[in-house]
């Protein structure tokens, strides 16, 4: 197999809080991996660290220490017209069609935006109009949308323009921020489906945020799970929805609703909140809300335990489920 496209190893990142003498840990020593055309689904409660994630690989935040290797290149050595250049290749969908447009600008001056700061991206005037009516084909929306102010657009249509906007730099990676959640669930269907399409003709990767199994379960390849900033499982898609390793996925999954009886098991209440990650549990960060904690979990960094029937499936837990047949349903 080709080396990942992205390859991220012990990424960490904080932040100081006024006031506070502890900083907030939102990152906590990240490793994934994204390969070429493939989607990544990042699931996770809210302030897991998904966002600061998705910001740092964006290059608008600079870790503390780890490495990132985008095809080869460490985007933070990069500078000037370097880091212009490398820009492009990550571009973002967001989760809000309505807040992430500018009303004032039309859909094609929406979409050609990008080229404003890409100077020697169609600079002729010719060449932008062509390339802004082939993205609305591309989208779906054609041509005759380009002179149309964003109020004038349905939800699902505005997000079609948001993803039309991400492609006009010729992305390899688009990370999209709960890009669906916003929109009626049949409307939904028609945006997963048009990402879908593209990423079978165009060979984009995803990296898809978000906090809708369901939907996750449909797009992605390969599924990473958060907690309080670190990866706590990750794998194929099927396995880390049907056989979770991990405590903390397999409560998650079993509130995700389920068409195969065979799949469906008694929901896992999980006690408590988050933890604040001013101030994270020590050895293992689930331990607060976990109904399998020892002693050993309190004190000890937890290892990778591994799926021996899955390749690439592991989980951060010294008391994994498998081990022990639980909840293995494949
Ligand atoms: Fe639960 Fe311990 Fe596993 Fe953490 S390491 S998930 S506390 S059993």
């Amino acid at each position: 197999m080709s080396e990942p496209l992205l390859q991220v190893r012990d990424l960490r990142k904080s932040f100081r809080v006024p006031g506070n003498k502890n900083r907030l840990c939102a990152l906590d020593g990240i490793t994934l991996d994204l390969n070429r055309g493939e989607t990544l689904g990042l699931v996770g409660e809210s302030g897991c660290g998904k966002s600061t994630l998705a910001r740092t690989l964006m290059m608008l935040e600079r870790p503390d220490s780890g490495t990132v290797r985008f095809d080869g290149i460490d985007p933070y050595t990069l500078r000037g017209k370097e880091l212009l250049k490398f820009r492009r290749r990550v571009q973002m969908v967001f989760q809000d069609p309505y807040a992430s447009l500018n009303s004032r600008m039309s859909a094609a001056e929406i979409i050609a935006e990008p080229w404003r700061s890409h100077k020697g991206m169609y600079a002729n005037r010719k060449d932008r109009d062509m390339r802004v009516r082939g993205l609305l084909d591309l989208v779906g929306l054609g041509a005759k949308a380009a002179d149309k102010y964003p109020q004038e657009f349905s939800g699902g249509q505005r997000q079609r323009i948001g993803i039309a906007r991400a492609l006009a730099l010729d992305p390899d990676v688009i990370i999209c921020d709960e890009p669906v959640s916003a929109l009626d669930l049949s409307v939904q269907a028609q945006v997963l489906n048009l990402l879908n399409d593209l990423q079978a003709q165009l060979g984009i990767a995803y990296i898809f945020i978000s906090h809708d199994l369901s939907v996750v379960r449909h797009v992605a390849d390969r599924v990473s799970v958060m907690y309080l900033g670190r990866i706590i499982e990750n794998g194929p898609t099927e396995a880390v929805f049907d056989r979770p390793n991990h405590p903390y996925t397999a409560a998650l999954m079993s509130a995700a609703p389920k068409l195969d009886s065979a799949l469906r098991q008694e929901r896992i209440l999980l006690s408590g909140e988050v933890p604040s990650p001013l101030n994270p549990p020590s050895g293992c960060r689930f331990r607060t809300r976990c109904w399998k904690a020892t002693e050993m979990c309190a004190t000890t960094a937890p290892p990778h335990a591994v799926d021996p029937d899955i390749d690439g499936h592991a989980a951060e837990c010294h008391h994994p489920l498998l081990s022990e047949g639980m909840l293995a349903t494949a």
